[in-house]
This record gives structure tokens, sequence and C-alpha cells, in this order.
């Protein structure tokens, strides 16, 4: 049973004749424990897809719906506010850019998304704060800011931010782009883990094929097409 489906997702940008579809009816289901890989041109609209499954942009037409404490409710059926509360709860997401926040230590980013997110106390949420950043093989920096940490260390502290709260729904946007193949193997090994071990369904877009063995299952996005491939493991 999947636990997200997108559904005849459309969505356009732009006005009159400058108006242009980047999802062309597209569906995708993701189901627990899966990790799934999206490729595809630049402006083939994977960031479009992301965002919209994600709870981030309103599609024109279709349906993403989600499990919500076994309930599958449509996302963008929600009230603002529920769908806020819902993607606090049930979805991490991880950002090409890291998005640190730059005042904070590697430990504070984490803790803040536990205060904030799940109303978690000071003591629990560093000390699950702490045992995400050991995992991450971060402890010795976690009272580090951003600007004193390596691209490789800053893209964990952004995963570890994003799988802190366990959540049930993870989205990366090509999380490997910006580091080496050592880094970026750490990073795929940790997203199969969320999957694999936690049990979550998360979503990769990239454009490295060296991925393509850790990976699940795997999409193609061509100009507002998805089309399912076969891996070379499958
Ligand atoms: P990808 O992530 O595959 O590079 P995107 O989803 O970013 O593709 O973009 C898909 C298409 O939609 C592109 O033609 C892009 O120019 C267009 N697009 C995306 N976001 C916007 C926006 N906010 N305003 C106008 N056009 C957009
Ligand atoms: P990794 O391979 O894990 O990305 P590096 O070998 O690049 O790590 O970096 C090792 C140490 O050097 C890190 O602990 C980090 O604090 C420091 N460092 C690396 N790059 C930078 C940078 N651009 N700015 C500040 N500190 C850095």
């Amino acid at each position: 049973i999947p636990s997200l489906r997108g559904v005849k997702l459309i969505r356009t940008f732009g006005d009159g004749t400058a108006r242009r579809a980047a999802l062309q009816e597209v569906s995708m289901d993701l189901f627990p424990g899966q990790l799934v890989l999206l490729m595809g041109p630049s402006g083939s609209g994977k960031s479009t897809l992301l965002a919209i499954l994600s709870g981030l942009l309103e599609p024109d037409s279709g349906q993403v719906l989600a499990d919500d404490d076994g309930v599958l409710r449509d996302v963008w059926q929600m009230t603002g506010k529920e769908r806020e509360q819902y993607r606090r709860k049930h979805t991490g997401f991880i950002f090409q850019g890291y998005n640190l926040f730059p005042a904070l230590t590697a430990r504070q980013q984490l803790e803040i998304v536990l205060k904030w997110g799940e109303g978690t106390g000071p003591g629990d949420a560093r000390r699950r704060a702490d045992e995400m950043l050991d995992k991450l093989g971060l402890a010795k920096n976690k009272h580090k800011k951003p600007a004193q940490l390596s691209g490789g260390e800053k893209q964990r502290v952004a995963i570890g931010r994003a799988l802190v709260k366990n959540p049930s729904f993870m989205f990366a946007d090509e999380p490997t782009s910006a580091l080496d193949w050592e880094n970026g193997q750490k990073v795929i090994e940790l997203l199969r883990d969320a999957a694999h071990q936690n049990g979550a369904s998360v979503l990769c877009v990239s454009h490295d094929h060296r991925i393509l063995p850790f990976v699940d299952v795997y999409y193609h996005l061509d100009d507002g097409h998805l089309e399912r491939r076969t891996l070379p493991h499958e």
C-alpha cells in the first residue's frame, strides 16, 4: 500500500503565450521503506514535483494523497494550518543549498526542529540531537556553526535535521551535488537507512548515476512526463 500518492498532477507556470506546463499529468506512488530516485534533464520539472508532493507548492490540478496517521488525506485539500502541521509532523526536506541557520551550532540546528516541530522538551531535544549527530559521525562538530564545517559536514547536518524527527516522508533535492563521491556515498547510505531501517518513503532528485545501485526504484522525468525505468539490479 503506497504511503504517498501523487495522482495526475498538472502544474503550469507563466501567463498567456508564455504559459508552460512544468508537469503534465504526472502520477507517482511512494511506498514505505523505499528509496526512490528521480532523474531528468535540467528544467524537466523535478523540483516542481518534489515541491508539490512535499506540500510546498500547489498543483493546478491532481491530488497528493498522504497517509496521515492511518488516514489517506489530500494534502492540497487541507487548510493551510493543517498542511503546516502535517508537514512538520510527517515530512523532512533536504534542500540543495543546505539551508542551515548561520548563527546556530550543529546541535542547535537539530534541537530547534524538535522544539518547534514537536514541542519536544529541552532535555529530550538535546539527547535526540546528540544521538543523531553521533550516528552521522558529527559528534566532534556539534558545537560548530555552518561556517566552521566542510561541505560534507554541512550536508550531513542538513540530513540530520530532516531525519531527527523520524519523518514518514523524506524529500531530497540533489543532496550530493556539492560533495565528492566519498561524502556523496555517505549521504546516500543515510537516505537508504532512513528507508530500509526506519521505514520512511524517501524521494531523491539527482543527476548522479553512481547513486543507481543504492536505490529501490528509479523514475525519469522528461519535459513534464514521468516514466518508470528498470534498474540494472532489478
Ligand atoms: P528541474 O528541477 O527538473 O530543473 P523545475 O521543476 O525547476 O525543473 O522547472 C520545470 C519548468 O518549470 C522549467 O521550464 C522552469 O523554467 C519552470 N519553472 C519552475 N519554477 C518556476 C517559477 N517559479 N516560475 C516560472 N517558471 C518556473
Ligand atoms: P569532509 O571531507 O568531511 O567534507 P574536510 O576534510 O573537507 O571534511 O574538512 C575537515 C575539517 O576542516 C572539518 O572538520 C572542517 O571543520 C574544516 N573545514 C573544511 N572545509 C572548511 C571550510 N570551507 N570552511 C571552514 N572549515 C572547513
